[in-house]
């Protein structure tokens, strides 16, 4: 918890191009590996050994040009509330204008840490007129170059030392926890208030909390489950409920802090868009996730209905197809006993943990009939594999190359893994090491 970190500014300054920069290199490793699109707003960034969140801010702006500056007020707003960490990017090629004066005005008000980054400071000569936005009053500059990557080793540093990552819930090992995210409108607050009835089933009533995310300790119908509220769900700031940035904060929040998440989706919309960017976002985090098709008392049925559903949903997750999908009604309370199940099922799936002689009796016949292909002339060994003691299920496959495993074969392996075993809902991991 507590890593989140959001660029803001205004438009042209560069954000776009750092938050690529941030992210792209492990994040081109897992998409390739994945298959998965790009998130270009949204993306997990690892700097010796610490993981944190970025946003780009800029992406989630809409409308044209006359609002601009009234959005950027309101974005601003948001970050100072949701982040952990701002990052306020200038560019020294234009110096300070009147719209970052104004920014500056909110921030130095603020009680959020911000660093200020001067981008585009391409040389030397840039670098120094960094100095000129001592004048906004943020304290330290840090001049980079989002093009060039200079600079960016010493700002990730400095966002490193400013987060706190020692802010983790101390909560019960094998309760898992749980959240209900999805966009506005889908039944989140329907849901959490149908599974706990009327805060009767309360067992402690806060077993773990940081300052933003609530932990509650419920006993729903005879299942143990810690639910992550984002304060709120289910008090909602109608304000800002249907600015889109807002609800990928607190779902962000609420992902981060779980073990195993439901999205809910709305029945009468399908999948879309925005519920392909969450199961983005909980991909990135490597949690479980249960798909509930919510609202379903208002489709019209036939005998085929629900395959067929099912099946539209697995081909936009492709090639996350093995993800459990439970359809039912918030409101009517149908087939919730069904979902807590699935979702017990999920997290005994996540703390799953394989011996090494069982994984080698099982891969080595496999991968002696089907070796990986040779590249380049060079013949690919891999002696044995084991899994790793990570949170979620990881696998290393030791071998003599590598670097030249095809990730068509990691996902032969990862569907052989996933056949034998039950990784229903769990983003595995299968990584190739030099023995
Ligand atoms: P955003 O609107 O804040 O996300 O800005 P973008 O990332 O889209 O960048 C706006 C323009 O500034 C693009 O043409 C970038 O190529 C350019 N740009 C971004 N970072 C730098 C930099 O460090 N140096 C220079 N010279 N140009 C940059
Ligand atoms: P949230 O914004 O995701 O928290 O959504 P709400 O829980 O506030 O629900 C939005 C609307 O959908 C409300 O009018 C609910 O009554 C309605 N709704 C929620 N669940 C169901 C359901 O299972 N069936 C039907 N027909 N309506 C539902």
């Amino acid at each position: 918890m507590g890593n989140v970190v959001a660029i803001i500014g205004r438009p042209n300054v560069g954000k776009s191009t750092l938050f690529n920069r941030l992210t792209e290199t492990r994040q081109a490793i897992v998409d390739e590996m994945s298959g998965v699109t790009r998130d270009r707003h949204y993306g997990k960034v690892n700097w010796i050994g610490k993981d944190f969140s970025l946003i780009d801010t800029g992406g989630y702006i809409q409308g044209s040009d006359d609002v601009f500056e009234e959005e950027i007020r309101k974005q601003v707003k948001i970050a100072i509330n949701e982040a952990d960490l701002l990052l306020f990017m200038v560019d020294v090629k234009e110096g300070a204008t009147p719209l970052d004066e104004e920014v500056a005005n909110i921030l130095r008000r603020c009680k959020k840490e911000v660093l200020l980054v001067a981008n585009k400071a391409d040389n030397g000569a840039r670098s120094a007129q960094a100095g000129e936005f001592y004048s906004l009053g943020l304290g330290e500059v840090y001049p980079i170059s989002s093009v060039n990557g200079s600079g960016t080793g010493e700002l990730l540093d400095k966002i490193i030392e400013s987060l706190n990552f020692d802010d983790v819930v101390e909560v019960d090992e094998d309760v898992p926890k749980v959240s209900i995210i999805g966009k506005p409108n889908v039944g989140k607050s329907s849901l959490i208030n149908s599974l706990i009835g009327e805060d009767r089933n309360i067992v402690t009533s806060i077993a773990g909390t940081t300052r933003d995310t609530l932990h509650v300790r419920y006993k729903l119908f005879g299942n143990d489950v810690i639910l992550v509220d984002t304060a709120g769900i289910r008090k909602k700031a109608k304000v800002n409920e249907d600015i889109e940035f807002y609800s990928v904060m607190r779902s962000i929040k609420a992902i981060e802090g779980s073990d195993v998440c439901i999205i809910v989706v709305d029945a009468t919309l399908g999948m879309e868009a925005q519920d392909m960017s969450i199961f983005g976002m909980i991909e990135k985090n490597k949690k479980g996730v249960v798909i509930f098709v919510n609202k379903w008392d208002l489709v019209e049925k036939s005998t085929n209905t629900m395959k067929e559903f099912e099946e539209l949903i697995k081909e936009r997750l492709a090639p996350f197809t093995d993800v459990p999908v439970v359809f039912g009604s918030a409101l009517n309370k149908q087939r919730l006993i069904k979902l807590l199940e699935v979702v017990k099922q999920v997290y005994e799936n996540k703390t799953k943990k394989i011996g090494t002689s069982e994984l080698n009796n099982f891969f080595q016949p496999l991968m002696e009939a089907y070796p990986p292909p040779s590249q380049k002339g060079k013949y690919i060994q891999i002696k044995y594999v084991t899994q790793l003691p990570t949170k979620t299920p990881s696998f290393a496959f030791f071998c003599n190359l590598p670097q030249y495993v095809q990730a068509s074969y990691a996902r032969f392996l990862e569907n052989k893994l996933r056949e034998k075993y039950d990784f229903t809902g769990i983003p595995v991991q299968i990584f190739f090491r030099k023995k």
